[in-house]
């Protein structure tokens, strides 16, 4: 393949600062013959890929040494952006980084931009748009699971799966376009029951990846889970526990938690968002408590998940029952009753409680997660974050049965586009429409599909893409 960029980008990959080691990324044609006027192994310019050089870089005017360093030789096309790569790691001082690459752009690089690198690999078709895209979600991500998402999105998985619909469906669409060029003669090459078929296939893939968005948006940005209960109930010091630090302040006087404290905190790889709220009564005490209460519902809303929190001496099954109804009225929301304070009950008072709440007429109640813990003596967390962690997964696993979880804005809105084409093209097909009408409806959800993996892209589409990388990747 010949190469598609005559010029050699640098920039440095590593963070910014003071460190142990900084690393200057060279790609392009001249990376090697860059690197080699400044560098002592005189052998370097003719080496082999895949091989460490150790030496040191001079100052191409006065010859001064600037620093030792080791450079990794990658020949093109076995390297990431597939071009010659030389990756010099050096001494990370701020002054050491900015000589040495100042060097190497008098000797000829350009400095490189916002994601120039990974968009080099991609366009020299190391990968495609959504596995470069996955790199910068591996950079970002900050959890177990988000990592391992975007490490099978790297690895090709998604994009495989949406190649293999849409050449079916190209397939298809080339059958149709025939019957076109056939013009006015009635003839069918495409068999409309088998499109019917396919069809109702590719529709299911892609609804079902839509449905994994939503959870790639929850393994992406956390899941929001709101505690709310009843003034005194405990939901600062259970958040504070969660949180293992002081955030949220903790009063034996009812209703002093008057604004929202949240914080976020990884349990098992999966990363929630905690929100405290007011307590809720239903005679708040004063007015500002009453904006509390109100912002509580708001909240609830919001919410992903509802920790209901209670104080076990406090209510009954039947009480409970009616609050998170109350709360949750009209709402499609997962809830969890937690039971506070059970180092102030009796073991028979315990048992008594749960067994009126499972054996509730109100199968709301027996169905639900319930958690007894003493939130102020530190008791019983490990078995509600067990909880929440259970709770997330079985929802994913109902979900999602394929691996295969979107987390990118852009491939849910792509496929959004490629559903609402592939309806109309269901419809066509329903009604018996013309070819041509079933033809270009075909043609946009093709269209759709292959902007996610980048088969079809404009040249608008990769810079914002790439611009939202930073220098050096
Ligand atoms: P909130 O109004 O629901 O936020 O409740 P707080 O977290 O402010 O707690 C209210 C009171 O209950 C405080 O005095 C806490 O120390 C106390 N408390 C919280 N958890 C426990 C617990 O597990 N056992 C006991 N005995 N007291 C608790
Ligand atoms: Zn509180």
């Amino acid at each position: 393949m010949s190469p598609l960029f005559s010029d050699t980008i640098v920039a440095l990959s590593t963070p910014p600062g003071a460190g142990a080691l900084a690393v200057l990324r060279l790609s392009g044609p001249a990376a090697v013959a860059i690197t080699a006027a400044l560098f002592s192994k005189k052998s370097f310019a003719q080496a082999t890929g895949h091989t460490l050089h150790y030496g040191t870089l001079r100052h191409p005017g006065n010859g001064e040494i600037l620093d030792e360093v080791v450079a990794a030789l990658y020949r093109g096309p076995r390297s990431f952006t597939r071009e010659d790569v030389v990756e010099i790691s050096c001494h990370g001082s701020d002054y050491v980084v900015r000589q040495v690459l100042a060097a190497l752009l008098r000797e000829g690089a350009r400095l490189a931009e916002a994601g120039e690198f990974t968009k080099r690999a991609f366009l020299n078709g190391a990968m495609d748009l959504a596995q470069a895209e996955a790199v910068a979600d591996l950079i970002a991500a900050d959890s177990a699971l988000s990592h391992r998402v975007a490490l099978n999105q790297l690895r090709g998985g998604f994009s495989q799966e949406l190649r293999e619909l849409r050449a079916r469906l190209i397939k298809f669409a080339a059958l149709l376009e025939l019957e076109l060029d056939f013009g006015e003669e009635d003839v069918e090459f495409a068999d409309r029951t088998g499109l019917a078929h396919l069809l109702a296939e590719v529709r299911a893939v892609v609804a079902g990846l839509l449905r994994s968005f939503e959870l790639g948006n929850v393994i992406k940005n956390g899941i929001t889970a709101v505690i709310a209960g009843r003034p005194n109930a405990g939901k600062s010091t259970l958040l504070n526990a969660l949180l293992r630090e002081e955030r949220a302040i903790v009063s034996a006087i009812p209703g002093t938690t008057r604004d929202f404290i949240e914080d976020e905190v990884s349990i098992d790889g999966l990363r929630f968002r905690f929100v405290d709220t007011a307590g809720l009564r239903d005679n708040p005490a004063d007015e500002i408590e009453a904006i509390g209460v109100a912002r509580t519902r708001q909240r609830v809303r919001q919410a992903a998940l509802l920790l209901y929190l209670f104080d076990l001496t406090e209510l009954t099954p039947e009480e409970v029952r009616a609050e998170i109804q109350e709360l949750t009225n009209g709402l499609d929301l997962p809830v969890m009753a937690v039971g506070n304070k059970t180092d102030l009950a009796s073991a028979e008072d315990i048992a008594a409680f749960v067994s009126g709440f499972r054996s509730s007429q109100a199968n709301q109640l027996s169905e639900m997660p319930l958690v007894l813990l003493a939130a102020g003596q530190n008791h019983g967390l490990e078995a509600l974050q067990q909880a929440l962690v259970d709770q997330v997964r079985g929802t994913a696993l109902e979900n999602n049965a394929s691996a295969t979880i979107v987390t990118n804005v852009r491939h849910a809105r792509a496929l959004e586009i490629a559903a609402s084409h592939l309806a109309a093209v269901q419809t066509g097909l329903d009604t018996s429409r013309g070819t041509e009408l079933l033809a270009a409806d075909l043609r946009h959800a093709l269209a759709a599909l292959g902007e996610i993996t980048g088969e079809i892209s404009s040249e608008d589409l990769l810079t914002s893409i790439f611009t939202q990388f930073c220098i050096g990747k």
